[in-house]
């Protein structure tokens, strides 16, 4: 005989053969389990009757092959044992009686269970797994950055402050100035950790909270960088290829392993858009509109390359040759679902212009003494991006939001559960 545990997700009386579907410990696939008189006492045919969804049972028995049921098999119940009773669930796992987003959220906790949003975040499992992996291949050494910071990266605006016994500190928006600060010891060095944004974006795009893929090189040419976040792009799409019953679960398809990426720059896009009828005046950014438009010029993973410095943080490599612009480069999903997954480039190393370009930025530089100092100590040309792991997630798995892609999703509306 053979035990298996799992939760109660429906059960069918036929009268003397009741069939209990389980979500499967510790797959959570929806398996069938054959429950009929004369295999079990009578008790345990009556109590099966009384089991709401979500009852956490053991049972004894044996798998048995059958083409009537979707799996390929069965559970022939001996023995059912009740590990952990339930209520009545707020909200139907099943999807039959459909529940609206906002109490999908509130019962999340339940929700979470369901085998849909399960594949969903087995699926992101193997995101972070395959990112890792690739990376470490590269040469980059995981480390933790902190979390609680003394000045922002990128402007004050953004910040969520907290309270630090008695001094001002925030959550960190991104590792940048501490990943910079790695380069020096660990050459090439990646982090996955929570970054915070307060901003109060209600988009499909935006969390206040998400985890970003902070990586940072040394020696590295804007060509070496996108050709690591395509290398990130291509192998969490092919690690997905592996899994295509997980995909099956939420009515998804593996995505496509793009064979190469394009390049194009600031003024090119501009042209593009100038082509479907939309000018942008130079220098400025792209909104969601726009950003979707260019998407839809694309069938692979492209690059907007070189960007107006204006529009770049502090820290990016002013363009010697040409100083309107600065390295940096957005790496962007193509399609109707695209957006950007990241935006990296080449550093600024030269204290004097750094200086300079901070206070261009309307920060203080005396907030970055730290940071401005240690380029005065052999500090070698790097460069490194911020790739967000939600928005990898959901365009890999073809969500409509990034929402989707977390289990506990922070956004300006929700805190709780
Ligand atoms: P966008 O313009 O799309 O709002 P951004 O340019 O402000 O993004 P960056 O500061 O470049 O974002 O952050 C690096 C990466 O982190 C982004 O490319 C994205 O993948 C991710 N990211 C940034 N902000 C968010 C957010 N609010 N929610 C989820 N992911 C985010
Ligand atoms: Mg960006």
């Amino acid at each position: 005989m053979e035990k298996i545990r799992g939760w109660v997700y429906r059960v069918r009386d036929m009268g003397k053969v009741k069939f209990v579907l389980i979500r499967l410990f510790p797959e959570n696939r929806v398996e069938q389990v054959v429950v009929k008189a004369g295999n079990v006492e009578d008790e345990v045919l009556e109590a099966v009757e009384g089991f709401y969804p979500e009852t956490l049972i053991e049972v004894e028995g044996e798998w048995k092959a059958t083409d009537k049921v979707k799996t390929g098999r069965e559970f022939v119940a001996r023995k059912i044992r009740v590990v952990s009773p339930s209520k009545p669930t707020p909200i139907d796992l099943t999807g039959k009686t459909p529940t609206d987003y906002s109490k999908r959220i509130r019962y999340r906790w339940l929700d979470v269970r369901r085998p849909e949003v399960s594949a969903v975040l087995r699926l992101k499992g193997v995101v972070l797994r395959a990112v890792r992996d690739y990376l470490r291949s590269q040469g980059f050494v995981e480390t933790t950055l902190p979390i609680i910071i003394s000045a922002a990266a990128e402007g004050g605006a953004e910040l969520f402050p907290i309270v630090y016994f008695d001094r001002e500190a925030f959550l960190a928006q991104s590792g940048q100035l501490y990943k910079q600060a790695l380069v020096p010891s660990l050459g090439r060095v990646f982090t996955i950790g929570p970054s915070f944004r307060a901003e109060k974006s209600r988009t499909r795009k935006h969390l206040t909270e998400f985890w970003e893929i902070d990586a940072e090189a040394a020696f590295v040419t804007k060509e070496d960088l996108m050709d690591i976040e395509f290398g990130i792009y291509r192998s969490a799409a092919d690690a997905l290829n592996d899994y295509p019953e997980l995909f099956e679960r939420f009515g998804g398809t593996p995505p496509e392993v793009p064979k190469k990426y394009e390049v194009i720059d600031y003024d090119e896009a501009l042209e593009i858009l100038k082509g479907d009828g939309i000018e942008i005046p130079w220098g400025e950014d792209f909104g969601a509109p726009e950003e979707r438009q260019l998407c839809s010029h694309f069938e692979v993973p492209f690059f907007i390359a070189r960007f107006p410095r204006q529009q770049t943080a502090f820290y990016y490599k002013v363009d010697r040759d040409d100083p309107r612009y600065a390295h940096k480069m957005d790496f962007l999903a193509p399609g109707q679902r695209g957006m950007e997954l990241s935006s990296g480039g080449i550093r600024e190393e030269d204290p004097e212009m750094l200086r300079k370009r901070i206070i261009e930025f309307g920060l203080k530089p005396e907030s970055f003494d730290w940071y401005l100092e240690m380029f005065e100590y052999g500090f070698p040309p790097h460069g490194g991006f911020g790739l967000g792991i939600e928005r990898l997630t959901a365009v890999l798995l073809g969500l409509e939001k990034i929402m989707d892609a977390t289990a506990f999703p922070r956004t300006p509306d929700i805190l709780y559960p």
